[in-house]
């Protein structure tokens, strides 16, 4: 299988303390990897530093055997707590990621059109943000962060703050995904992860403590799985 992005001892310190400590791991093309951890294991700053939005203090990341460089139009990233500009429609906010992300301005509107409706906000596209429900707004999040068709898309728990509908439906929406694009996303929730994931990676106080798919890491740590994450 081809590696689409290798990282290289990341490491991120903050003063003495290392959030991201020493992580080396690859994806390959097109398969779904879990980043999985405890509050404060170093997800959020271990994918802001892939997104290209926070310097790592040490390592190296590469993508498709580059060290990244612009990286606007191979990334989608969806923030654990996505923002959105309350007075714009979703079509606007959409269009508005689109041409920050590197997508002629020319076929910008279309292609927002076309996202929101694959996420299922082609009826709402004229609102407000500010008017939708946590459900909508995570799925605008994601249309932003997938508008421009990235090769990696990164998810800061995507589904951790939404009810079971909600969660369902962008579940739903990522396996659409999974067939054409590269994913990590964070989760603390081992279901969330079981359901579509090739490679599950464990982190814990900044440490990449385990890696496997699930079954390998079922099968080394047996029942529960949940003391590697929460001892
Ligand atoms: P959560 O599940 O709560 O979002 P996380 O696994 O995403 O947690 P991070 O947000 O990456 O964890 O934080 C990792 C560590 O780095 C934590 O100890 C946190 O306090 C610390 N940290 C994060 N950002 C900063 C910052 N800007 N300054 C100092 N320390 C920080």
């Amino acid at each position: 299988m081809k590696t689409l992005l290798h990282m290289q001892g990341l490491t991120k310190e903050y003063g003495n303390e290392k959030a991201v400590d020493n992580i080396t791991f690859s994806l390959n093309k097109n398969t779904s990897t879990a980043l999985i951890g405890p509050n404060g294991a170093g997800k959020t700053t271990t994918l802001s530093m892939l997104a290209g939005l926070l310097k790592q203090t040490n390592g190296s990341i590469v993508m498709d055997g580059e060290i990244t460089g612009d990286i606007r139009r191979e990334i989608g990233f969806l923030p654990q707590y996505p923002q959105f500009y309350s007075w714009l429609t979703a079509l606007e906010f959409t269009e508005m990621a689109a041409k920050l992300s590197g997508v002629d301005t020319k076929i910008a509107k279309l292609e927002a059109e076309k996202t929101l409706e694959f996420v299922g906000l082609g009826d709402a596209k004229n609102k407000k943000t500010g008017t939708f429900s946590g459900g909508m707004k995570q799925r605008l999040g994601l249309a932003q962060a997938i508008v421009h068709k990235p090769s990696l898309l990164l998810l800061d728990e995507p589904v951790s703050a939404l009810d079971p509908i909600g969660r369902r439906e962008i579940m739903n929406l990522l396996k659409e995904l999974q067939a054409t694009t590269t994913i990590l996303y964070s989760t603390h929730i081992l279901n969330d992860a079981e359901e579509m994931t090739d490679q599950l990676l464990f982190l814990r106080k900044g440490k990449l403590v385990e890696q496997g798919s699930m079954r390998e890491v079922r099968e080394k740590y047996a029942n529960p799985l949940y003391k590697i994450l929460f001892l």
